[in-house]
């Protein structure tokens, strides 16, 4: 079963603006580049259909709502990167806005970019690090800024970790990968704030506030625990944890 990726509208991309391909089987797909436009939505979207560009991303998410679309199919080449290399090896991900208009950078627009992100992440084993995840400024080379100082990373890769902890990872074939393994434990070192090994009601509560979600009260953390707990002692082991994800 594939991750679910956030509702997404198929704006394609002028041909001259992409290079076809047969990926992840012509080449692997090892990161996802974050972008920030400079521009606003609409005219990205005229600018990435207009083949006298040169220039594409596989998706843009918009600024006030967090819509996606998408100009590229994954398995094809978007020119984002400035660096054929990391064109061929990533998915790049625009995001409407300036890089020095840090009002752009909202709650809905991170929110929406990190489930794409997840399950992007998903669905190519990537681990949620911040050497997979990169912004256009750290491709080798790069003469781009963005997505600049104010995008904030460690937000950013929590809303990824935590798309993957409250949705569950699914395998494809029921395999445990070791990308997987990796991530499953990031995202669950996370919650168990205190490290005894054990994610508590309160922990998984205090875990969403801080991600910004206050609606998840502890009686709520709680039916998500137990829908997880095995041995129903009402905490979250590892490996309770880790089962619930690879069914
Ligand atoms: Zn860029």
């Amino acid at each position: 079963m594939e991750r679910r990726y956030p509702p997404t509208r198929w704006l394609p991309a002028d041909g001259a603006n992409h290079t076809v391909s047969d990926r992840p089987g012509a080449h692997p797909v090892d990161f996802v580049v974050v972008h920030v436009t400079e521009e606003t939505f609409a005219d990205t979207r005229r600018i990435f259909q207009d083949p006298r560009a040169k220039v594409s991303a596989h998706y843009l998410v918009g600024s006030a709502d967090g819509r996606v679309a998408q100009f590229v199919r994954e398995k094809d080449i978007a020119w984002h990167a400035g660096n054929w290399d990391y064109n061929t090896r990533s998915i790049g991900i625009e995001h409407e806005g300036w890089t020095d208009r840090p009002e752009y950078f909202t709650d809905a627009l991170y929110r929406a970019s990190a489930r794409l992100a997840a399950a992007v992440c998903h669905r190519y084993r990537i681990p949620v690090t911040r050497d997979r995840i990169i912004g256009h400024s750290e491709v080798p080379g790069a003469t781009h800024t963005d997505p600049g100082p104010h995008w904030d990373w460690d937000r950013y890769l929590e809303l990824v970790t935590r798309e993957l902890i409250c949705a569950g990872p699914t395998s494809t074939q029921g395999e445990a990968h070791m990308a997987d393994i990796e991530a499953a434990r990031t995202a669950f070192n996370r919650f168990d704030v205190d490290g005894d090994g054990f994610i508590t009601a309160a922990e998984y509560k205090s875990v969403m506030a801080q991600l910004g979600d206050h609606n998840v009260t502890e009686t709520v953390a709680q039916a998500i625990i137990n829908k997880k707990d095995g041995n129903g002692d009402g905490v979250l082991s590892f490996d309770e944890f880790w089962a619930s994800l690879d069914r």
